[in-house]
């Protein structure tokens, strides 16, 4: 079965459009782009992982993790699962052809409408109309839908009867999952989720709609060509405009990693948060004239993960995997159900809580995390069965959302990214999460676990897998690092002055000036659309996004659409 990617050997010099990164942002940049007619590159630091491929035991599992912290790296550079361990708060992020999009849950939800209303947007956002046209192709593309079956799974009726004691009805939210099959705008011929929970681990059936099964697909079709370990370093301006994208290869199987340098009159920025940013404040460190907001604004869009151990009632939110390692249970995909506590006067006071699923590759590890001495006591002995059958079926994972202040900020550490937040754990956010999770899990029976792993390695300190900001929007440079429509603002003009960088952009996580306070994936490819239709219009590109028709591929094969 063959891929999307190329290897970096048939790399050119010279293309229309580089785009760096392939998660949300990224992949509506790569294909819109490349509808548009133009040559161009996707560099993504990480591997490709195709459908069938992912993490399906704990110690292929293990082999995913990269993890680096203060003057340690440990893991593959092309590890599924990108751990950075903050002196003030963690952070994951994925690492692949498709970004996070092929580890998350793919809960795909609008912000309240008071999110772009905030004057920290520029005014455009909310005004010229095309925010609902990003949103609206967004949704064509990735489909976000409710779980026809949601109430009919047990983790949702553990949910909703833990919430109904505290006065709160679940409701399904949408996500990025094809519950019927069918084939997607890309023209990937998905199967029906089988429910098994594994959305968090990589979906092995084919039926997440990833960014690698339709905006990378679609690039791919319409002639991008999509390069693998390719770590981005900095991007420089020649005195012709043109700009030099410095790149890390990584493919070299532990060889010294080798520097090429690849131009274009066009780079789109979409390497996440961390990777966007990082490649900003490096470009800058290289004399690149940027706002003094760079790296500022960062926000964890109050996001936790967090468990109630031994509930009474049965929760079954474990993954059983593709093929599944159990029979005759219906898991569900990773979130089925959610808690919406509302508050109309007060927008930071809104919480999202959702129930979650782990993946089936690391139920071998539920024992060590939350037996104390589980080792000693043998629970790794019948794992499994243990797992889907004992304590551990009564497990309550959850996600939840909220809003925080964004006073987080990235710096250069030695060349490398640091998150500086010393009072991110005091961030009322953090209590009001704890004290709703205290009594949905107190009311189900079980007590709350804020953290298996408080006081190993991982400390106290909050961690997030919903980065935001570092190259936040803002009306001029004064106030932000990228204008409205994801172009970065020219620092060596005059103060108040509008100008911007010709030919570069950012369009991922990094350009959230604030919380969301919902789960950001729809955002960032609404807010990347849009940022395609406004340069469509600048540059007199002409392109749709229409679905593509033809013969339909596989999710596993998806490199016959180059083939062909
Ligand atoms: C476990 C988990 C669950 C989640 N669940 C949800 C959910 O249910 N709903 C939701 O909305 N969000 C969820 N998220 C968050 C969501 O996936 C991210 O917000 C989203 O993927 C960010 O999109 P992006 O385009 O900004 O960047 P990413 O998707 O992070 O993509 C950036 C890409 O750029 C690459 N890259 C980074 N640096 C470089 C470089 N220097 N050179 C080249 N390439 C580079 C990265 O490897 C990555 O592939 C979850 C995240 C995780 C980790
Ligand atoms: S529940 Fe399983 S089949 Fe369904 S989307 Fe998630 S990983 Fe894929």
């Amino acid at each position: 079965m063959a891929g999307l990617s190329r290897s970096l050997d048939q790399v050119k010099d010279r293309y229309d459009v580089i785009v760096v990164g392939s998660g949300y942002g990224g992949g509506v940049a790569a294909s819109r782009l490349a509808r548009a007619g133009k040559r161009v590159a996707v560099l993504e630091r990480g591997r490709e992982v195709l459908t069938g491929a992912f993490p399906s035991r704990f110690p292929d599992l293990k082999n995913e993790l990269q993890v680096t912290g203060k003057r340690m790296r440990t893991g593959s550079s092309s590890a599924l699962y990108d751990v950075r361990l903050g002196e003030d708060m963690h952070v994951l992020v994925g690492c692949g052809l498709g970004g996070g999009s092929l580890i998350n849950a793919g809960v795909a939800l609008r912000p309240d409408v008071r999110v772009f209303n905030d004057a920290v947007w520029p005014g455009q956002i909310a005004q010229d109309g095309l925010l609902d046209e990003g949103f609206k192709r967004a949704e064509r593309w990735l489909k976000p839908q409710s779980d026809p079956r949601a109430a009919m799974l047990t983790k949702y009726k553990a949910l909703q009867s833990a919430g109904k004691g505290l006065g709160y009805e679940p409701i399904a939210p949408t996500v990025t999952v094809s519950f019927e099959g069918g084939v997607n705008a890309a023209g990937v011929d998905q199967p029906a989720c089988t429910r098994c929970g594994d959305c968090c681990g990589g979906c092995n059936v084919g039926a997440k709609t990833s960014v690698a099964l339709t905006y990378l697909a679609d690039a791919a079709r319409h002639g991008a060509e999509l390069f693998t370990h390719a770590a981005v370093r900095h991007v420089a301006k020649d005195k012709d405009g043109t700009w030099h994208v410095h790149v890390r290869r990584l493919d070299g199987n532990g060889a010294a990693p080798q520097d090429l340098v690849l131009c274009a009159p066009v780079v789109v920025l979409g390497a996440g948060t961390l990777g966007s940013t990082e490649i900003l404040l490096r470009s800058r460190a290289h004399g690149l004239a940027l706002s003094d907001r760079l790296g500022q604004r960062f926000s964890a869009n109050g996001d936790i993960i967090a468990f109630g151990y031994g509930a009474n009632i049965p929760v079954d939110a474990i993954g059983i995997g593709h093929p599944p390692k159990i029979e005759g249970v219906e898991i569900g995909a990773a979130v089925s159900g959610q808690i919406e506590i509302d508050d109309e006067h007060d927008l930071a006071q809104e919480l999202r809580v959702q129930e979650g699923v782990l993946p089936s590759a690391l139920a071998p590890a539920l024992p060590v995390l939350f037996i104390p001495n589980g080792r000693l006591l043998g629970a790794l002995k019948s794992l499994i069965n243990g797992v889907y059958k004992g304590p551990f079926a009564k497990l309550q994972t959850f996600f939840a959302v909220s809003h925080d202040s964004a006073a987080g900020r990235f710096v250069l550490d030695d060349d490398d990214l640091k998150l500086v937040w010393p009072n991110a754990k005091d961030e009322p956010v953090y209590k009001r999460l704890d004290a709703v999770l205290t009594s949905i899990v107190t009311e189900a029976g079980g007590s709350y676990v804020k953290n298996p792993l408080a006081g190993t390695v991982m400390g106290h300190q909050p961690a997030t897998a919903h980065p935001l900001g570092g190259a936040g929007m803002g009306r001029e440079r004064a106030d932000g690092v990228v204008n409205h429509k994801g172009q970065v603002f020219d620092a060596s003009a005059r103060a108040g002055s509008t100008a911007v960088h010709e030919g570069l952009y950012v369009v991922d996580g990094a350009v959230m000036p604030r919380s969301l306070g919902v789960n950001p994936l729809l955002t960032i490819t609404g807010l990347a659309e849009r940022a395609m239709l406004h340069m469509a219009q600048d540059y007199g590109l002409a392109f749709d996004d229409a679905a593509v028709g033809g013969t339909a591929v596989a999710p596993a094969d998806l490199g016959a659409i180059i083939a062909a």
